[in-house]
């Protein structure tokens, strides 16, 4: 049994954390909503009025938090009050130069630390089937890895400090991508007199397939299982993805990478984004480019 501080019990945090609980871990957490500590507190975890207070006696701390920013602000806490040699694993969707700040920081204060964006969402969480991708040194990642593991299903060792985020944001960046690509080809083919199915068994067995198409299909019909069937409840919600293409765009702009379809994608979807649509799933950008949402 190893004691864990969690920090940031939201959405996100708090299945993970109640996965920690149920690897039979001692999970001591701390959220600025009090709603989310006595949530932690009602599956068996101890919730705390701090950062400090959460992380005092803890091996390991985790965190799950909405920004850089917000990271900056919660570790300059956890920093104080963690025990020399604990092991920080921050999950949170941030920017890569904050993430490596950060950690470097860590790395002077005598503490290991590594950067584990997921992706698969909130039921990912619930059901303990996360991708992790992790970034820091071996020892770090070795260290981490049985922490992860109740919490995930596939744990990847990105590199070093900042190359789990870096993972994260390209393959959201190729995910925006081609899925307002496979957006594209139906709703052209819908002006051609194409029939959905008809493409999809067409494209879903030939050079177009990919996972937006044949796992996420933004049609309802063809994948019984996509947010497209459901009226595009998230699922994986346009509010994140266009902050997840704001962190690549500032990643693109940091070290003068050329990426012009990224940089559509992010213009698409921070429209889509500010014209209100932010809770609806990002698949629904078919409708958008449809002129029907
Ligand atoms: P959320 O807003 O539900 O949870 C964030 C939690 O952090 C909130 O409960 C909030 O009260 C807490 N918080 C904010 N500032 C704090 C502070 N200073 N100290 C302590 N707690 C604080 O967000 P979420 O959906 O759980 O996402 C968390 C992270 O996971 C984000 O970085 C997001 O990009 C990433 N992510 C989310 C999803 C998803 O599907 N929701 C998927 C992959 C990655």
């Amino acid at each position: 049994m190893t004691t864990i501080a969690f920090i940031g019990l939201g959405n996100m945090g708090l299945p993970m954390a109640k996965n920690l609980i149920g690897a039979n871990h001692s999970v001591r957490g701390f959220d600025l909503s009090s709603d989310a500590r006595g949530a932690l507190e009602g599956a068996g975890g101890a919730a705390f009025d701090s950062v400090a207070d959460a992380v005092t006696g803890a091996d390991v701390v985790v965190s799950m938090l909405p920004s850089g920013k917000i990271v900056e602000v919660v570790y300059a806490d956890v920093f104080k009050a963690a025990a020399a040699g604990t092991l920080m694993i921050d999950s949170s969707t941030i920017d890569v130069a904050t993430a490596r700040k950060v950690s470097a920081e860590a790395t002077a204060k005598g503490f290991s630390m590594v950067d584990a964006p997921v992706s698969g969402g909130v039921g990912g969480a619930a059901a303990g089937t996360l991708a992790f991708m992790v970034g820091g040194t071996a020892d770090a990642f070795a260290a981490a890895e049985p922490i992860l593991d109740p919490m995930g299903a596939k744990i990847v060792h990105c590199g070093d400090s900042g190359n789990g985020q870096a993972a994260k944001i390209c393959n959201n960046m190729l995910l925006a991508i081609s899925m307002i690509g496979v957006s594209e080809a139906f709703n052209l083919g819908r002006k051609l007199g194409l029939d959905d199915q008809t493409f999809y068994d067409v494209a879903a067995n030939a050079s177009g397939q990919c996972w937006s198409l044949t796992s996420y299909c933004p049609v309802p019909g063809p994948v019984p299982t996509s947010p497209a069937n459901n009226d595009y409840q998230p699922g994986f919600a346009t509010a994140l993805m266009h902050k997840d293409l704001g962190l690549a765009m500032e990643a693109v702009a940091s070290v003068d990478a050329n990426s012009p379809l990224g940089k559509h994608a992010a213009d698409i979807y921070a429209e889509m984004n500010d014209a209100g649509h932010g809770g609806v799933d990002f698949s629904g950008v078919l409708k958008r480019l449809a002129g029907d949402l």
